[in-house]
């Protein structure tokens, strides 16, 4: 049993939903670190109160950071959204190669250089070989004009790579000296890798035997089933000490067919906790993922400074869900027609007898719609051989049926022709 902060006590969820041990500590380090004071903040926000996000320790590195991460994956021209998250409490901020922010980034740390130190850093790149790691990261950081990174993270790892080649990659000598030379070098205080990959759960199984990486950023659900191999992937993980991020978690929920504000009506209806709690259905997805002790912080990409708002008041309100009520949301999101593949193994296209990458598609689909990531939607259709894009002849209730997030790909896959093709 573990204690529910409410009073009550509640079923381990790892009788219920997955293997992750919840709640208790998630609790403390968030009390904890909802008083703390970051030093310098009076500088950086003027005279306003200064609002703070509870932190968690990233795995075993001795580094705390704040629970949520601002991902900023929409493009160039996004100072106001550094300085807004900023002012919120938010610490730790992603880029990439691949994002165009880094320029913002420059800018802010010319204008305001006192910010650099207290804000937690992570950028990616695509180091095909781990000797490209050192030039790359050299390159990411004349891009955001600073002399160091916390977390350098290999992008979409697996995606570039066949498996057994990301496996070897991620375990081999090659990458472990790679990464000791950019740490020792002060350009990286950590390396780690970013995988959305469809067999993640292999990848971050290598990972954690491998004793390499610091940290990784992956795609997560909260509705993981227990025995699910990435949930167990994810245990192994937070066993050996590697801090975890997670990503791609609330765009494509609570957005299936109709209006949305009809849905997240429904959605409160349905799920009776979120009047409890004064909470919108997005904020308790932060919640559920919190609710998971394994994971350090959760990177979001937000675009406005409502979403920052809304999900900086949800870290500070946070406190860990019960398992009804865990299963209640679950519920609620899953008959709401979730669009993004949110784990496992392919099983939807082994059981519609197709060789379409239903889960890709489905992703792609998600990025063009949600993220509004619409050429990265159309880049990554177009890089898909044409059968893995080809659902014709499909049995896709099977599919449906099959799926752990049951992704309605009747409806969706027309969706992707349309939207892509
Ligand atoms: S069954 Fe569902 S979760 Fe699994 S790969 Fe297919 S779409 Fe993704």
């Amino acid at each position: 049993m573990t204690h529910d902060p409410s009073g009550s006590t509640s079923t381990d969820r790892r009788t219920f939903l997955q293997a992750g041990a919840v709640a208790a500590a998630a609790a403390a380090t968030a009390g904890h670190a909802a008083v703390a004071q970051e030093p310098g903040q009076e500088k950086a926000e003027g005279a306003e109160k200064a609002l703070s996000i509870p932190r968690r320790p990233l795995g075993k590195t001795g580094i705390d950071v704040t629970m949520l991460n601002a991902g900023t994956g929409r493009g160039a021209g996004i100072q106001r959204i550094l300085r807004y998250a900023y002012s919120q409490g938010i610490r730790c901020f992603d880029t990439s190669q691949r994002y165009q922010s880094e320029g913002d980034f420059k800018q802010w740390f010319q204008q305001e250089p006192a910010v650099r130190k207290e804000i937690f850093v992570v950028t990616k790149d695509l180091p095909k070989a781990p000797a490209e790691i050192m030039p790359m990261l050299d390159q990411r950081l004349a891009a955001m004009g600073t002399d160091y990174v916390d977390l350098f993270f290999v992008h979409s790892f697996g995606d570039n790579h066949p498996l057994d080649e990301a496996i070897a990659y991620v375990k081999s000598k090659e990458f472990k000296q790679a990464a000791d030379a950019v740490k020792k070098a002060g350009k990286a205080r950590l390396v780690g890798i970013s995988t959305h990959h469809r067999n993640r759960a292999q990848i971050l199984q290598a990972a954690a035997e491998g004793g390499i990486v610091d940290a990784i950023m992956v795609q997560y659900s909260p509705w993981l089933d227990k025995d699910a191999p990435l949930n167990k992937a994810l245990d192994a993980c937070h066993k050996a000490g590697i801090g975890l991020i997670s990503m791609k978690q609330l765009a494509g929920h609570f957005l299936g067919t109709g209006q949305q504000k009809n849905m997240l009506d429904e959605v409160k209806e349905k799920v009776p906790m979120l009047a409890e709690r004064d909470l919108t259905p997005f904020q308790a997805l932060l919640h559920a993922i919190w609710t998971d002790e394994r994971i350090a912080s959760s990177c979001v990409s937000m675009t406005n400074t409502d979403q920052i708002r809304l999900n900086s008041e949800a870290a500070r309100r946070f406190t860990p869900l019960k398992a009804a009520d865990l299963k209640s949301l679950r519920d609620a999101d899953l008959a709401h027609g979730p669009t993004l593949c949110a784990d496992c193994d392919g099983r939807c296209a082994h059981a519609a007898g197709t060789a379409a990458a239903l889960g890709d598609l489905t992703r792609f689909l998600t990025y063009h719609e949600h993220h509004g990531l619409r050429s990265k939607a159309r880049e990554c259709y177009d890089a898909l051989p044409a059968e893995a894009r080809d659902w014709r002849g499909a049995d896709l209730e099977a599919a449906r049926a099959a799926c752990p997030s049951k992704l309605d790909f009747a409806r969706l896959l027309p969706e992707v022709d349309r939207r892509l093709a």
